[in-house]
């Protein structure tokens, strides 16, 4: 073996009904005194339950999905405006991504308390959206110090969306077996995050706590992977759709990567075994077909929003980004098909 794996520095709380007091004490912790409070309205009640107990310069609640520059702005200036010391953050990946936003021009250090699986709360990678271009980029300044998982605020997320969310985790560590810096470290989170999420996700609906647990623990697993391995073909494909289209990001996640996995596949033979031993299924494909037909995955993209006219300005986007290194190497025709079956959501073995 021959690798260097970086380990990120960052605590992590596992605290059912327990996100306000674990808040306050990594606050202290900081000793932070002037707390940027970034929620959205779905975190209005645990909001208000972790300002009884910090001292709040300002509640900020202007979170737009994939970061456009003008809400990083207006949050930028909210921050200097009001003196704050730190930022704690409550929500999916849009309030995250805005606290991250603050954080890489100010230096703030970011408390999170993640309330769907998309896990950048584990990742030091920000993305900002400018014209229709997302940029992403990677700081160590945006790595929330702290993470406070409390599986009861995930009881109010949309069934559907959590569906879409925990597939988002999923496509981390799928991608994180074959993207430009996976290393075994990495293979080992991913393989183990694989697990739990096929495990936990189709118990949300039935198992209430002990399911929304065990997803989020995926996540977790799932979004370090992912923070060291980077992006693969999968989260090029996705980030380019997302910032061209203002499509939903995890629903993107959910459709496109059963494509994806069917495409890489046959020539990433060590991934898709491990993939497969993970699912505990005779095949990759199978493990993820099984599991998406358990939880109803999301299929097409022109269910949300995609037009079958936009895909060859999609295929132009998404050519030069794709990691040199994939197992498949992409074409603009297997692309194009790859992005057509996705977008009508045919079956992708
Ligand atoms: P989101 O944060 O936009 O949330 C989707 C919707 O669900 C919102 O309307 C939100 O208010 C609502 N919601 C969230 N939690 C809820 C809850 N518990 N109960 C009820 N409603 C709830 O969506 P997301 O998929 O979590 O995040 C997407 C964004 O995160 C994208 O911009 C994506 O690029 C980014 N992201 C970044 C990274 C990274 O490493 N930088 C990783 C994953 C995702």
């Amino acid at each position: 073996m021959g690798f260097t794996h970086d380990t990120l520095a960052q605590r992590v709380t596992f605290a059912v009904e327990g996100a306000a007091t674990t808040v306050a004490s990594e606050i202290s912790r900081l000793d932070a005194q002037r707390v940027m409070l970034v929620a959205g309205e779905s975190a209005t009640g645990v909001a208000d339950r972790i300002s009884e107990l910090i001292p709040i310069a300002v509640r900020y609640s202007d979170i737009v999905m994939h970061v456009p520059v003008e809400a990083a702005d207006r949050a930028r200036a909210a921050a200097a405006d009001n003196d704050a010391d730190a930022i704690v953050c409550v929500g999916g990946g849009s309030a995250t991504g805005l606290a991250k936003a603050v954080a890489l021009t100010t230096g703030l250090p970011i408390v999170a308390v993640p309330t769907t699986y998309a896990g950048s709360e584990a990742t030091p990678v920000w993305g900002l959206t400018e014209k229709g271009r997302k940029t992403t980029g990677v700081d160590v300044a945006v790595l929330p110090r702290s993470v406070v998982y409390d599986a009861a605020l995930l009881t109010s997320l949309p069934a559907d969306l959590a569906v879409a969310s925990g597939l988002n985790a999923l496509a981390h560590c799928i991608d994180a077996m074959w993207a430009p810096h996976a290393d075994p470290i990495d293979r080992a989170l991913a393989g183990e995050g694989i697990r739990a999420l096929a495990s936990g996700l189709p118990r949300v609906a039935t198992d209430g706590l002990a399911g929304i647990e065990e997803t989020l623990y995926g996540a977790y697993l799932a979004a370090t992977a992912f923070a060291s391995a980077g992006s693969g073909m999968h989260h090029k494909i996705c980030h380019v759709l997302g910032g061209m289209f203002n499509l939903p990001h995890a629903q993107t996640h959910s459709v496109v990567l059963p494509h994806v996995l069917a495409f890489n596949a046959p020539n990433a033979v060590d991934a898709a075994a491990r993939i497969a031993a993970a699912f505990g299924s005779d095949t990759a494909s199978a493990g993820l077909t099984q599991l998406r037909t358990a939880v109803d995955a999301p299929r097409a993209l022109r269910d949300y929003g995609l037009a079958e006219s936009d895909l060859p300005a999609a295929v132009t986007a998404i050519l030069p980004v794709i990691p040199a290194d994939n197992p498949t190497p992409v074409t603009p025709e297997n692309l194009a098909a790859l992005l057509h079956a996705a977008w009508e959501g045919t079956d992708p073995r």
